[in-house]
């Protein structure tokens, strides 16, 4: 029987909860059994009452709930072999024979680890005398499914994350809030949005509301003197007859030489070499999200039954699978291969290859 755990890791989205209500369902409606784990890996890393078996009703009001009701956590013990050995330990405890993790690159890497530990793990554990080897019998094998939960839209393969929908609504919101006053007192706004390595949200929070200019990183100004671009862009808009003037900047815009491009400065140029009456608003911690939208409901829970469908067709050999989507349709694709396209972006960018950046967010796109 299989026995199927859920966990919630790294930054919360919008969207978590109906992935989880999808997956405790849809496990229960295929006769297995289905366990939260509170905390992300720390309830994976400390067991006792931080893993509980759920039935239909404990998810019962999952859907409009924004956030994660099972909780999720930064854990630096998993890091660690001797973190996944005690996740190892209360897996087996719990009678727990496969994994089903919603979360960004890191908690999706941390997955797969340790799945590529296990039997050493368990060979561990019954050296330890902390299982028996009739104990660890059934649990020779470990499946591990991953589901992308992230604001940033930051994973490669897929079109799009669990909650990146979300958050772009409260994004483009909070813009249109904004609109109103500068339109009001003809003032300038620089607003900063959520994107470390990805610029997706900003870029199409830029398209959503005709915003003026837009710096990601993963597109720096080409010109040394951008400075003078963007001033040059901002007063023809303003000579044709623009009230307002709105710039949007991923927290991680950088120039071509990688150093940061910072709200403060943008302000700084805006009101110096223009003139403007200019703002900075950083959006931070609303652009999380609260209340998934209908797509981020819909799409976590069509990727919570290929989750566990996923888990059903799983042999030891499977290499673990990423539930992602493209074009429409739900995919389901080696969670590494796109873990590793992923940081690749990272290193492109780091490496000044903006080009390579850019195709490789391109879910289609392969070397
Ligand atoms: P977000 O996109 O919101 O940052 P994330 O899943 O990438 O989400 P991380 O903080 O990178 O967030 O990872 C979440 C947790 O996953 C970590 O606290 C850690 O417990 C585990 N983890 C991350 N990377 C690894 C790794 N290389 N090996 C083992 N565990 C890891």
């Amino acid at each position: 029987k299989m026995r199927i755990g859920v966990l919630t890791s790294g930054g919360d989205s919008p969207g978590m909860n109906a992935a989880v209500r999808s997956i405790v369902r849809v496990a229960i409606s295929r006769g297995c059994e289905a366990y939260a784990i509170f905390e992300g890996y720390k309830g994976l890393v400390n067991g006792g009452d931080m893993i509980k078996k759920f039935e239909w009703g404990d998810v019962r009001g999952y859907l409009a709930i924004g956030g994660t009701l099972i909780g999720t956590a930064r854990c630096a013990a998993f890091r660690e072999r001797k973190g996944r050995l005690s996740s190892a330990y209360n897996l087996i405890k719990n009678k727990i024979n496969s994994l089903i993790v919603c979360g960004g690159d890191g908690s999706l890497t941390g997955a797969n680890a340790l799945r590529e530990e296990w039997p050493g793990l368990l060979s561990e554990l019954i050296e330890e005398g902390r299982i028996t080897a009739e104990e660890a019998e059934p649990y020779k094998h470990l499946i591990i499914v991953g589901l992308v939960g992230s604001i940033d839209n930051d994973m490669s393969s897929t079109d799009i994350t669990i909650g990146a929908t979300t958050s772009l609504h409260r994004i483009c919101e909070a813009v249109d809030s904004i609109s109103s006053t500068a339109l009001s007192h003809s003032r300038a706004f620089v607003i900063e949005v959520m994107g470390r390595h990805c610029g997706w949200l900003a870029l199409m929070a830029a398209v959503s509301c005709g915003a003026d200019f837009v710096f990601i990183p993963e597109r720096p100004p080409t010109r040394d003197d951008w400075e003078s671009d963007i001033c040059e862009v901002l007063e023809r808009h303003r000579r044709l007859g623009k009230r307002k003037t709105i710039v949007i900047v991923a927290e991680g815009a950088i120039d071509k030489n990688l150093k940061p491009i910072k709200s403060e400065y943008i302000k700084e140029l805006l009101t110096n070499r223009m003139g403007l009456d200019t703002r900075v608003t950083t959006l931070g911690h609303t652009q999380r999200g609260g209340r998934p939208c209908t797509f981020d409901r819909n799409l976590a829970t069509i990727q919570g039954v290929e989750a566990v469908e996923a888990v059903l067709r799983s042999t030891p050999d499977t290499p673990s699978p990423l539930i992602g989507v493209r074009q429409n349709k739900i995919t389901c694709d080696p969670l590494m291969l796109a873990v590793e396209k992923t940081n690749k972006i990272a290193e492109a960018i780091a490496q000044k290859n903006f080009r390579l950046a850019m195709d490789l967010r391109d879910p289609e796109f392969t070397e």
